[in-house]
């Protein structure tokens, strides 16, 4: 029999001879489900504090085990950031978390805000360096402030006993020297008292895996839990991603390719490919993920539920939210 060298045959062989993969496996009945957090922004108006509360009921169920808040460039949005933390208090179950910023304050300062914190209530802070405010290319430290986050970790410390993460980059900060600098940094924020670290949302799961050995070989021991950002508006991460130095592949961009006037496509296609990204860490160990949520709940929810989550009842929920953050 002579070969047949119709493109048909073609097409047979080169899929009969492409590399098998198994899927990803299936998580175990009864296996425990992972924990979880969420990242709210303080609104600005009461359409957006409308859409903030929607979104927290809609995934407060999920009992993740913290809920943070972010807090706006150079304490911009202080106010807010401080409502939205005591609403959460006062009226959910869930445990809140309050970043916190070193940028354009003294120290007093934004010890006066953690004190603040502490009496609402709120035990948790993500401690962050901040970024130089719109217009200024690169940081200059406050001639009275915390000059990093490992500076503001030490001095949150010496407050109160707070929770303290604090923020990772797998693809390296933009602004560090090396690589092997950023996680000397990271290193230190963690010696200072930080309990985990949160990382820069990424795309590609290996680098985050290599940057986990590295942190390890590093001598870093807790948690490096991944954030992980939905894609909703491919343009707009694009554009963000350039600034903060999260690169964007290829098959990224292809997948979004096509879809910018096709909303119904782009969300199907947005959670395919969370929910691959997140599927692949679970198939690698991971059990905890932070979401940045953007305050739309829709995509997180349908991610959590792959993941395993289930939403649990009020009463429930309150115990587990308690326990988890414990
Ligand atoms: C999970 C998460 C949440 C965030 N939330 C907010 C938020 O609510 N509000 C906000 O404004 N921003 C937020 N950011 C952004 C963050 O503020 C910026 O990425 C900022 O540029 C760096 O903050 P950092 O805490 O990582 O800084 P740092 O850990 O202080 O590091 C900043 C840079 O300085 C370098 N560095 C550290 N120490 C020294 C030193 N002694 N000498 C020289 N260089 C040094 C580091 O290598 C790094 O390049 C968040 C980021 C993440 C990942």
């Amino acid at each position: 029999m002579t070969a047949d060298p119709s493109p048909a045959a073609a097409t047979l062989s080169r899929w009969l001879t492409s590399p098998r993969r198994g899927g990803l496996p299936i998580r175990e009945e009864g296996a425990a489900s992972p924990k979880l957090s969420f990242e709210f922004f303080p609104p600005k108006t009461e359409a957006l504090e409308t859409q903030l509360w929607s979104c927290i009921r809609r995934l407060e169920p999920l009992a993740p085990r913290f809920v943070s808040v972010t807090y706006g460039a150079g304490g911009s949005t202080q106010q807010r950031t401080h409502a939205t933390l005591v609403r959460i208090l006062r009226e959910t179950a869930l445990v809140p978390a309050a970043h916190l910023t070193c940028v354009g304050a003294a120290r007093d300062q934004v010890d006066a805000v953690a004190r603040m914190y502490h009496e609402a209530g709120v035990r948790h802070i993500v401690a962050l360096r901040g970024d130089p405010p719109a217009g200024q290319t690169s940081y200059v430290p406050h001639p009275a402030g915390y000059a990093y986050a490992a500076d503001l970790v030490a001095g949150l410390r010496r407050i109160a006993d707070f929770e303290i993460s604090v923020a990772a980059y797998p693809e390296m900060h933009p602004a560090a020297a090396s690589p092997l600098a950023d996680l000397d940094n990271l290193k230190r924020k963690i010696d200072a008292g930080a309990a985990r670290a949160i990382t820069q949302y990424f795309f590609d799961t290996e680098t985050y895996l290599r940057f986990l050995d590295l942190a390890m070989a590093a001598g870093i021991k807790v948690p490096i839990v991944p954030g992980i950002l939905p894609v909703t508006n491919f343009a707009q991460v694009k554009k963000f991603s350039a600034v903060c130095g999260t690169s964007v592949p290829a098959w990224l961009a292809r997948m979004f390719d096509g879809l910018d006037d096709d909303p119904e496509t782009r969300r199907m296609v947005s959670a395919m490919v969370a929910a691959e990204q997140v599927r692949l860490l679970q198939a690698n160990g991971i059990d905890e993920f932070h979401f940045y949520t953007l305050n739309r709940p829709d995509l997180v929810f349908a991610i959590s539920h792959i993941l395993g989550v289930r939403p649990l009842s009020g009463a429930l929920a309150r115990a587990e939210s308690g326990a988890a953050a414990a």
